[in-house]
């Protein structure tokens, strides 16, 4: 990096448990998830500008590029917080499929809040960016900090916890946009059943891969896969095709498997080729394998 520009990575998540205990009065759901790091990125470039004002663009993926870009929204709320008065031009390589459930924007968002930390030199910590972030959504703060935690309250509160055993992940998704505020809106929190999240935790600290993928369990499922069957006929085929495990992630239509073996995997990935259009094969970003800066 120079002074003047820096490249962050905004890498993908998924939710290896998804719980929601009930509706709060603010109108948030109360949750509980343990949320993971994929090696599946955007690249967010930050270049200093001398004037006050954000300018945004995007290749790669459809996102807006206005005040709605989530990244935008992070460079706006540090300027207003801080009343920087340096711009920005950000530029966005877009990977990370959109509305998927795989909380890119929020990526995007949190990488643009840890970037701008470093060329608009506001000394602020990761935990201090993270409390930002979490103005601008529920999964930002988790992205500040990245590997893998337990986040509860509406998603902002982050207990970290040790990386899954590493394994391989194929993402699917079917072509279709699913809204996380429509899903939650839909979903009854009384006739779930919910997914043992101390269980899951037991099966990560302990190492124990066959426990990860026994435990898997997203509450959201209950909501998306009878609205888009889709989503379903993509785990039915995942587990049929021979995945460890297979879950969809956040409030989908993304379908992830986990994989052992490389052999598996890129069978699988050959096998859904043909059934779904996009499909990544990636690995679960384990300890000490994040490096944020390109
Ligand atoms: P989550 O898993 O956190 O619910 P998601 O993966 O389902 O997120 P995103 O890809 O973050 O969804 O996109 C959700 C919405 O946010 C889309 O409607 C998109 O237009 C908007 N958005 C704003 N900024 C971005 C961005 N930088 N990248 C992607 N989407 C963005």
């Amino acid at each position: 990096m120079n002074d003047n520009k820096i490249s962050i990575k905004a890498p993908a998540k998924i939710n290896l448990s998804l719980d929601v205990l009930g509706k709060r009065e603010d109108g948030y759901h109360e949750v509980k998830m343990i949320m993971t790091t994929v090696d599946l990125s955007d690249r967010v470039e930050l270049t200093l500008l001398e004037e006050d004002r954000i300018t945004i663009e995007s290749t790669g993926g459809f996102v807006p590029l206005d005040q709605r870009n989530l990244a935008y929204q992070a460079a706006l709320l540090l300027k207003k917080t801080f009343g920087v008065k340096k711009g920005v031009g950000i530029h966005i390589a877009k990977n990370i499929p959109v509305a998927a459930g795989l909380a890119g924007g929020s990526s995007d968002a949190a990488a643009a809040l840890k970037g701008l930390n470093e060329i608009w030199k506001l000394g602020l910590s990761l935990d201090e960016l993270a409390v930002l972030g979490a103005k601008i959504g529920s999964d930002v703060s988790f992205c500040v900090y990245g590997g893998t935690a337990i986040a509860s309250g509406r998603g902002e509160h982050i207990q970290h916890i040790k990386a899954p055993p590493p394994c391989w992940v194929l993402l699917a998704k079917p072509p279709i946009g699913v809204s996380t505020a429509e899903v939650y809106r839909r979903l009854d929190t009384k006739t779930i059943d919910h997914p043992d999240i101390d269980a899951m935790v037991h099966a990560i600290e302990t190492n124990n891969y066959e426990g990860v993928c026994g435990q898997l369990g997203n509450v959201l499922e209950t909501v998306t896969l009878p609205l888009y069957p889709e989503v379903k006929q993509i785990k039915d085929q995942m587990h049929r095709l021979g995945a460890d495990g297979v879950l969809m992630s956040g409030s989908g239509p993304t379908v992830f498997g986990l994989f052992q073996h490389e052999s598996r995997v890129n069978r699988v990935y050959n096998g859904l080729r043909g059934f779904c259009h996009e499909v990544y094969a990636v690995r679960l970003l384990g300890e000490g394998q994040e490096d944020f800066k390109y």
